[in-house]
């Protein structure tokens, strides 16, 4: 935990990624895939995030999103949590389509280092329900997938989130415009009200604005739509 006050954005100018508080191994890793310096919404959101903080950030297509929220949700996994079935599940990932959860599980996949064992799963509609059902049996601790296609595996069981950390609703204004709004809402609501909530969308409508307001607890609000 940061000892700076909460609103502090004394780490935001810094553009290295060294300046945020993460494993000397996550930073090699990082400079492995090439990551030299954050993009300016991983400046603005990362440090805070690190820090447990709720998130609502806008930011355009191609802006490094996914490790914005991708950093801070692995950072808060413990690995070693599990039961008799397997890992706990701790981060949750909801995204529009099918591809974007492939991307994001992808991206997530290269942020979390081989050797550190984190077991992610990708959930989505339009696929056969029974492999994803078998593969939910061994656990993991992320899921990615789509709202539908969670709250289907939720209602029957086989996923549960009481051990949820983080909540991220990845392109939030797409998820609203192709009519998730309710299932976003339902599965919110089966997570453990502590949790930490990060919302990503590239626009600000105002369902995204009523959707802030209803999930995130004192969020910090990035906005840097107006940057090209
Ligand atoms: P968005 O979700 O905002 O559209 P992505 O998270 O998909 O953007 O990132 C876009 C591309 O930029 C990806 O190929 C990703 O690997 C790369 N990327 C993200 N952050 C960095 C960084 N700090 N340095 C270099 N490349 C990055
Ligand atoms: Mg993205």
């Amino acid at each position: 935990m940061s000892a700076q006050p909460p609103q502090s954005t004394d780490h935001s100018s810094s553009l290295d990624f060294a300046s945020l508080d993460l494993p000397a191994p996550v930073l090699e890793n990082l400079a492995r895939l090439g990551y030299a310096t954050m993009t300016p919404i991983q400046a603005a959101s990362l440090p805070l995030a690190l820090s447990g903080r709720d998130i609502l950030a806008q930011a355009k297509t191609g802006s490094g999103k996914t490790a914005a929220f991708g950093l801070a949700l692995l950072a808060r996994i413990d690995v070693r949590a599990q039961d008799a079935a397997g890992p706990l599940l701790q981060g949750l990932v909801l995204c529009p389509t099918r591809e974007l959860a492939e991307q994001v599980s992808q991206e997530l996949r290269r942020l979390a280092r081989a050797e550190d064992n984190v077991k992610i799963l990708t959930l989505c509609g339009g696929t056969p329900m029974r492999p994803q059902l078998a593969s939910l049996e061994h656990g993991a601790h992320v899921v990615v997938g789509t709202p539908g296609r969670i709250l289907d595996v939720l209602g029957r069981g086989a996923l549960r989130c009481a051990t949820l950390r983080t909540l991220v609703l990845d392109e939030a204004d797409r998820m609203l415009d192709m009519g998730f709004h309710d299932d976003i809402v339902a599965i919110a609501d089966q997570c453990p009200p502590e949790r930490q909530t990060l919302l990503f969308s590239a626009t600000y409508p105002e369902g995204i604005a009523r959707l802030g307001r209803r999930f995130l607890r004192q969020p910090v609000e990035v906005k840097l739509a107006e940057q090209h």
